[in-house]
């Protein structure tokens, strides 16, 4: 076949084009121009032309559709390897293009190219070989996706393994996972104690609005329940109407939300989400990697929870045994003076110097230090018995407690024209009744014995309602508390050396009680006054469940 170009004929053997038709490879002859004359179908499909296409006139738009493929920058036409032929009359080896065609679409191709030879061995042309190569360059992008995502799960397990601090777990979590995945914000959530609300453990750059919706929100029928539940990872975008997830999705930037569970020994124990701002299709591989970094991050959740509660249970052993060296220390030094007193009037009665009348005073010294000895000693008992196996919770109506305690003490009340009011719905608790008697009474009794000499004295005992709690308070408004005492007197003998407190008799031991009740029901107790003269309310809470 020859071929007119400008000013020499390009002869291409019959066989040759024969060869090419209906074959897979594209076949593309150029002139010496570096024009292309002729093209199989192969080629045709490759540009997306027909048959019909005037190579003459386009040949210059089809060469300019090949691109860098990595860069996916124009490649100058020098650079093409039918020119590079052209210029070197040597052959070029499967060189690849991003090429784009005619309709938009994108496909890889291998070009391999060599001169053709006119009778006078001058080069008149170039004959070009191309190999769709589109489905193994994608293969192997997915194996390098897949690579890069491979070793960033050994990074976050490596970078999670380093740290053992709950919340530093958490929130390496989150910039990590968004990090491989392109995210544009992400969240760690983690479920309650009861296992029906969520709680946002850690997150990245989403909004207050986001954050408050779930924060404390029922796991139930919501697609964070679900991954919680089902253990697969899924994508939900805009289009599908962002199902079973917070409504304040709809005003964000966000168009898909991808949910992975966290597991930790086989078992989902939270849930990481990954917001995009694109929507997302979550492919098999893809899921798998989530899936894989969802156990990562859910073994360190695990261990960094470990440690915590190892932390803390030290923490409270420590503090325990403190408690226990001052108990020892307090109970020796406190029992020990009435024993003194007891030890010095018998040795004294012994010597029998002494007339009856001192006898008599010497028998009643030793009788009340007896006494006093025995108060303790009973008291002592009943603040070990706290915590014991006697102590059944039961359903307990705290209006009707906290009447039975005023009416108890309504005599003492009345004598010093003390005025009592009642504040707030008593709700009914499951809690152990003699214990939060004991609290109530204890309270109460002090309002009163620390009332000092107030014109109209007045108790106020009352309640708040809190979210997973009750805060309950006892308010007098008698000799205060002085700053520097809040805290200390609820350790055991503890008490505020006044003019004013000394009049009053106690052991020191009513608030030990106190706070030992309420720790042990799962509550905290504290002081707030003003300071002295100013009155004194003592606050507990107890938990709902
Ligand atoms: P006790 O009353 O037997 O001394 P507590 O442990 O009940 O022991 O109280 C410790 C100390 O706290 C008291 O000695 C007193 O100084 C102070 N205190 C307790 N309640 C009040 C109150 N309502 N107003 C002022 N001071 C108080």
């Amino acid at each position: 076949m020859d071929v007119e170009t400008k000013n020499s004929t390009l002869i291409i053997s019959e066989d040759l084009l024969r060869l090419f038709e209906g074959r897979g490879e594209g076949m593309v002859v150029t002139n010496r121009f570096g024009e292309i004359v002729v093209m199989n179908r192969a080629s045709q499909r490759f540009f997306g032309v027909n048959e019909d296409i005037n190579l003459h006139k386009d040949s210059g738009s089809l060469l300019s559709g090949f691109s860098d493929p990595i860069s996916k920058n124009r490649v100058p036409p020098s650079i093409l390897p039918f020119n590079q032929t052209l210029a070197t009359e040597r052959p070029i080896d499967s060189r690849e293009f991003l090429l784009k065609r005619r309709d938009g679409k994108e496909i890889f191709v291998q070009v391999s190219t060599s001169p053709i030879w006119d009778k006078d061995r001058i080069i008149a042309g170039t004959l070009g070989i191309l190999v769709d190569v589109t489905n193994r360059r994608r293969l192997e992008d997915a194996l390098t996706q897949r690579n890069l995502q491979l070793s960033a799960i050994n990074r976050i397990a490596t970078l999670l393994n380093r740290t053992i601090d709950f919340r530093e777990v958490l929130e390496n979590s989150v910039r990590q996972t968004m990090e491989i995945f392109n995210g544009d914000a992400g969240a760690i959530l983690l479920p309650d104690k009861s296992g029906r609300k969520i709680l946002v453990a850690a997150s990245a750059k989403l909004d207050g609005d986001f954050l408050s919706e779930v924060n404390g929100s029922e796991l139930g029928a919501t697609a964070f329940g679900g991954v919680l539940k089902f253990d697969v990872a899924e994508s939900i975008n805009r289009s599908d109407g962002f199902k079973g997830l917070p409504l304040s999705l709809e005003k964000s930037n966000f168009d898909s939300v991808v949910i992975f569970p966290l597991k930790a020994k086989g078992k989902a124990v939270g849930v990481g989400a990954l917001f995009s701002e694109v929507e997302r299709a979550l492919e098999e591989s893809q899921r798998e990697i989530m899936e894989g970094i969802g156990t990562v991050i859910g073994a360190a959740i695990e261990n960094a929870r470990l440690h915590e509660e190892t932390i803390q249970k030290t923490r409270l052993l420590e503090s325990k045994n403190r408690e226990l060296q001052q108990f020892t220390y307090a109970i020796t030094h406190d029992l020990k003076s009435p024993i003194l007193v007891i030890e010095g009037f018998a040795r004294e009665l012994k010597r029998g110097s002494t007339v009856a009348i001192e006898q008599e005073a010497l028998v009643d010294a030793v009788l009340s230090s007896a006494a006093q000895l025995h108060s303790l000693v009973n008291d002592l008992l009943e603040l070990a018995r706290v915590g014991s196996v006697d102590a059944a919770p039961a359903e307990t109506d705290v209006g009707e407690l906290v009447n039975r305690v005023l009416k108890e003490l309504s005599i003492r009340m009345t004598e010093k024209k003390i005025r009592v009011e009642l504040e707030g719905e008593f709700p009914r608790l499951y809690v152990v009744t003699w214990y939060i008697e004991r609290v109530f009474t204890n309270l109460v009794d002090n309002a009163i014995k620390y009332m000092g000499d107030q014109a109209s004295p007045k108790i106020v005992v009352g309640v708040q309602e809190r979210t997973d709690h009750y805060t309950f308070f006892v308010r007098d408004n008698g000799i205060g508390i002085p700053r520097e005492f809040h805290e200390r007197i609820f350790a055991i003998f503890q008490r505020v050396k006044t003019t004013e407190t000394e009049k009053v008799e106690g052991s020191g031991l009513g608030l030990a009680f106190v706070k030992k009740i309420v720790e042990l029901s799962g509550g905290t107790v504290w002081v707030e006054s003003a300071g002295k003269g100013k009155g004194a309310t003592f606050y507990f809470t107890l938990p709902k469940q």
